[in-house]
């Protein structure tokens, strides 16, 4: 039976992505080697690394004066390095639910080791709040484009707003969950990162877009692995780097260039997203947990059953995987369930779970 997944992260990835990986293990580039077994040194790894850097910058338009790098260590890993190398006096957060706030608390211990002070902006965990207003002696305020757990996405329009609101003060942005599925205006950021398991690669790499110019403002001493101009000046292998999840991350982003880029990506997205939203919302038994629309992610969609059904919930999840449907079931802290509709999900594979929700509502 054809599987349809909905895994939050670890993802989805398109099948050409993984039949292509699954070669390079078994012999890289012609090599007679496994890409397992390669060094990063040898000469045929480096073109991937330059490939991957270029393909990033280029689908995403980055203007000059930015690197990408590939690193290990997660987007967790980023909550701290973000404040080692350019927390100053003062950093705000923007608390818009689990990852943002994990990424306060790192921001928040390691304040008082720097003398500075790190503050929260304004919290929502249903709702992008933008009742806030960003104070100009802030080194940087940090954003959460996506938020994976509870659904919501800030809309190019409160991005808008936000850009605005900042003023002169630096901006850094988790998108572990939406980079490469919409538009981004880059110009605006100084950090970019995330971890790439959502909707780029395999586990265990992590990219990071920035701006050079930011670096070199504090005045402490960086850990050598922490130091982002560590990982620049070493061109991502200062250390031994995550190979085959950067590999697949360049298969991937071939992929997507060869589909039609992000303008592709981001008219599928919404596609995708339109037809599970009007279908929850036009349902008896679902209702989507985010009522604002503006609001709602296009990568994670999160829906319970109504007053009254909730007993229907062990049914439809069982209904659910007999259809083929897989990763449906909602983060603890939000219950119910969730889609979570990545950009190698195709229009298909969400009409399926529409079907799949029909179904079950024709049976009730
Ligand atoms: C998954 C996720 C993270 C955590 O990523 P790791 O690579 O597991 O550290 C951080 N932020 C967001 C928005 C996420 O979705």
């Amino acid at each position: 039976m054809k599987k349809y997944n909905f895994n939050a992260g670890p993802s989805i990835l398109p099948e050409e992505v993984i039949k292509q990986t699954a070669e390079a293990v078994l012999d890289f580039q012609g090599e007679g080697l496994s890409i397992l077994e390669i060094s990063h040194r040898a000469k045929y790894f480096q073109p991937v690394v330059d490939e991957a850097e270029a393909l990033m910058k280029e689908l995403l338009g980055v203007p000059e004066g930015y690197r990408v790098i590939f690193l290990g260590g997660g987007a967790s890993l980023q909550f701290c390095m973000v404040p080692f190398n350019l927390m100053g006096k003062k950093a705000a957060y923007l608390n818009t639910g689990v990852w943002s706030k994990k990424a306060l608390k790192e921001a928040k211990g390691l304040a008082p080791v720097f003398g500075a002070e790190a503050i929260e902006l304004a919290a929502s965990t249903n709702s992008i709040p933008m009742d806030f207003e960003v104070p100009q002696d802030c080194d940087y305020i940090h954003i959460t484009t996506n938020n994976t757990i509870y659904g919501t996405e800030i809309s190019e329009r409160k991005l808008q707003e936000i850009y605005r609101k900042k003023g002169n003060v630096r901006l850094v942005a988790d998108m572990s969950s939406d980079i490469l599925s919409r538009p981004v205006d880059v110009s605006k950021y100084d950090i970019i990162y995330g971890g790439a398991q959502k909707n780029i690669a395999p586990a265990g790499v992590t990219f990071v877009i920035i701006k050079e110019e930011c670096l070199g403002h504090v005045d402490r001493y960086i850990p050598t692995m922490l130091d982002y101009r560590t990982h620049i000046d070493g061109g991502s292998m200062f250390n031994t780097p995550p190979v085959l999840p950067i590999y697949t991350a360049l298969l991937n982003m071939r992929w997507l260039k060869e589909h039609g880029g992000i303008k592709f990506i981001d008219e599928r997205n919404q596609k995708k997203a339109d037809l599970l939203y009007n279908c929850i919302d036009n349902s008896k038994l679902f209702t989507a947990t985010i009522q604002d629309k503006e609001d709602r992610s296009r990568m994670n969609i999160c829906f319970v059953l109504k007053p009254g059904y909730e007993d229907l919930f062990d049914e439809f999840f069982k209904f659910a995987t007999s259809k083929g449907m897989v990763g449906i079931k909602g983060h603890r802290l939000v219950g119910g369930f969730r889609a979570s509709c990545y950009n190698a999900m195709d229009v298909e594979g969400v009409q399926a779970l529409v079907d799949c929700i029909k179904e079950f509502e024709a049976m009730h």
